[in-house]
């Protein structure tokens, strides 16, 4: 029994010492890798709160709109189309910004006084001295101040009425002026890549015209593919927007203002689920070579 006894004492005696010695060891390596240790402390913190903003700034971040409205007169009807815009995009919780072309009364004139200091002098390459002039910071501020709004939004709303088979020249003349080469588009940075892919886009037109004036076998022939390619196609989709369906409010001074109300109502429904809206089909670079050229499957 007293050899036990003695034995389970050295036994408690030879744990202390053990544990001493650990802590000892413990005590000398935070001494040596202090440094070691609190760099990785501060490591895991910094990488924790960023994780923390990431995943909250998704959630509280609001989606932003851009409204595009090209009309003169505020009482119109296409100026009502963008006011149910704005309402049902603000129902939704976006932000929502504003171009109102005419009250802003935008220049859509493009000239050499869009540059500040030009790298060719005697003659305007427009294009080029956009790429630079952004770059370098020297574009015109009414420019500048417009691409600033494009960019920061997920989804652009164009209200317009339908001129000589196209756009109001004011808008014409803000698109050649704010679509800039460089960061809207470049080289291969068209369609698909091009610079505002992931963005959506809307537009949403009124027309003197009867719809059966528009479409396959029709007098005028068909609108997304013919009338109005250059815009939805050539210039939303050429940057890179995924382009929903347009809305189109046909023959609207003509017909009754219970008809006109209804129009107002569609456009608002169809705003309320623009993200699952459809979108138009627009040229997959994965069938061109690098000249753009079509590859023999594609032919
Ligand atoms: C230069 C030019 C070229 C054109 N080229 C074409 C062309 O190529 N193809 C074509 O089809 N058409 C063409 N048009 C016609 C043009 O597209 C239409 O006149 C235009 O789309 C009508 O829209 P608006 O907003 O101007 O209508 P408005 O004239 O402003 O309004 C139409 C009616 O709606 C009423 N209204 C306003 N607000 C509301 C509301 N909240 N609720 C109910 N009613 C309301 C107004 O009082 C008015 O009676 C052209 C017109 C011009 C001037």
């Amino acid at each position: 029994m007293a050899i036990g006894n003695v034995s389970g004492e050295g036994d408690k005696i030879a744990e202390r010492i053990a544990c001493f010695v650990k802590c000892l060891s413990l005590f000398y390596e935070y001494v040596v890798r202090r440094k070691e240790f609190a760099r990785w402390v501060s490591l895991a913190v910094k990488q924790s709160r960023k994780r923390y903003l990431m995943d909250n700034t998704a959630v509280i971040r609001r989606r932003r709109a851009l409204i595009v409205h090209a009309h003169s007169e505020a009482d119109s009807f296409v100026a009502a189309m963008r006011d149910r815009a704005l309402h049902a995009l603000e129902q939704q919780g976006w932000e929502v910004d504003q171009s109102d072309l005419y009250a802003m009364d935008f220049n859509p004139v493009l000239s050499p006084d869009d540059f500040g200091p030009r790298s060719i002098s005697d003659h305007l390459v427009y294009a080029l001295e956009q790429r630079n002039a952004y770059a370098a910071g020297t574009l015109a501020p009414d420019i500048t101040e417009e691409i600033r709004k494009v960019l920061s939004a997920d989804l652009l709303v164009f209200t317009f009425p339908v001129f000589w088979f196209s756009v109001p020249a004011i808008l014409k003349g803000w698109i050649d002026r704010v679509f800039i080469s460089g960061p809207f588009y470049g080289g291969r940075r068209i369609y698909g890549a091009g610079g505002l892919s992931g963005k959506r886009a809307l537009a949403a037109f009124s027309l003197g015209g009867r719809e059966h004036m528009f479409g396959p076998g029709s007098l005028h022939g068909q609108l997304e593919t013919g009338m109005l390619r250059h815009f939805l196609q050539g210039t939303l989709g050429y940057v890179g927007l995924e382009v929903v369906e347009p809305f189109v409010a046909y023959h609207v001074p003509y017909i009754s203002a219970e008809a006109r109300t209804a129009l107002l109502d569609q456009l608002e429904q169809r705003l309320a689920r623009i993200d699952h809206e459809p979108t138009l089909a627009m040229p997959d670079l994965a069938g061109f070579d690098l000249s753009f050229a079509p590859l023999p499957a594609n032919a």
